[in-house]
Parts: C-alpha cells; sequence; structure tokens
C-alpha cells in the first residue's frame, strides 16, 4: 500500500490543483484570467483566430506587456498586433477604447461628460450612436462588462472640472 502524500491525503492531487491556478503569461509571468473562446476569436485578426481549436485561453492583464492572450497549453501565444482593435488597459494603446459593443473611444466620454454634461452610460452611447448595444461578454476583450472602466473615465472627467462624481451602478449598466 502507498504511504499518504504529505498532506495527508491519499491520491493526492495537491500539485495538480496548483498548476490549474496559476496560468502566468509566458512573457511577463503575470497569472492570467480564462476568457471565452468567443471573446477571444471575436477580437483576434482572422488570421489568428484560425489557429484556436478548443485550447482554453488566458488574457495576459500586465499594461507593460506585449502579449494578449495565449493558450492554456503554451501553444499560442498572441500579441498586441494580433488583435482587431486595441486592448484598453496595455500602454500605449490607441485608440483607448471605453466600449467595444458600441465602438465608443474614451476620447468620446470625456467630451461628452466635458462638453455636453453627460454622465451615465446610455446617455453618452445614445449621444454618439442611434441605439445602444450590449455584447459585452462576446466581445469586449476580456470578456467582463465595460461599465467599470467606463465609469471610472466618466468621473475622472467630472472630477477634473470640478464637479461632483456619479456612482458606479452595480453589474453591467447596458
Ligand atoms: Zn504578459
Amino acid at each position: 500500500m502507498e504511504a499518504n502524500m504529505d498532506c495527508g491525503c491519499t491520491n493526492c492531487t495537491c500539485d495538480d490543483n496548483m498548476e490549474t491556478i496559476t496560468n502566468p503569461c509566458p512573457e511577463c509571468g503575470t497569472p492570467g484570467n480564462q476568457i471565452s473562446e468567443k471573446a477571444v476569436k471575436a477580437n483576434l485578426k482572422k488570421e489568428a483566430a484560425r489557429n484556436i481549436k478548443g485550447n482554453g485561453i488566458y488574457l495576459c492583464p500586465d499594461e507593460e506587456c506585449g502579449v494578449s492572450y495565449y493558450s492554456e497549453d503554451y501553444s499560442l501565444k498572441f500579441d498586441l498586433s494580433d488583435l482587431k482593435r486595441p486592448l484598453w488597459y496595455k500602454k500605449d494603446s490607441d485608440p483607448v477604447i471605453a466600449c467595444y459593443c458600441n465602438n465608443i473611444t474614451e476620447k468620446q466620454v470625456v467630451d461628452a461628460v466635458e462638453k455636453h454634461d453627460l454622465k451615465s452610460w446610455q446617455d453618452i452611447v445614445f449621444h454618439y450612436r442611434e441605439k445602444t448595444l450590449c455584447l459585452c461578454k462576446k466581445i469586449n476583450p476580456t470578456g467582463e462588462c465595460c461599465t467599470d472602466f467606463f465609469y471610472s473615465v466618466i468621473n475622472k472627467t467630472l472630477k477634473s472640472i470640478g464637479k461632483e462624481p456619479v456612482p458606479v451602478p452595480a453589474g453591467c449598466t447596458c
């Protein structure tokens, strides 16, 4: 009979578990966030997206790192030039996109707040678009809703012009 492992459990899989928790970026070593394949494919250029076939895909959250996505087994690695549109939190992104669903940039949000006194996601998107789309889970490159970042831009701008910040809605506002 086999001896128990150090941790006390038989058939210990603790080591395996540790491996699945950390999936660091192959370039910078920052732990990545797993992203749905749909969101990844929506943001990669066609040639790059073609290579994804059921690999678990992770996003590098480090703003300095040039890697966007990579696969769990590290057979795939995409850099920022493989993306259709820049990743908003990466250094030197131009333009910085605040809402991917409606294609609204950080600069457009700032303008709407400064020049038109608008301070909600709905009002700002309607200022630029005929209708509002909400597809964050599908097309935001982080697979998450744009609300937090969008409102951080609104409030940063309000503050810069000496106005009171607005409360950030809980959850997705679109
Ligand atoms: Zn990285």
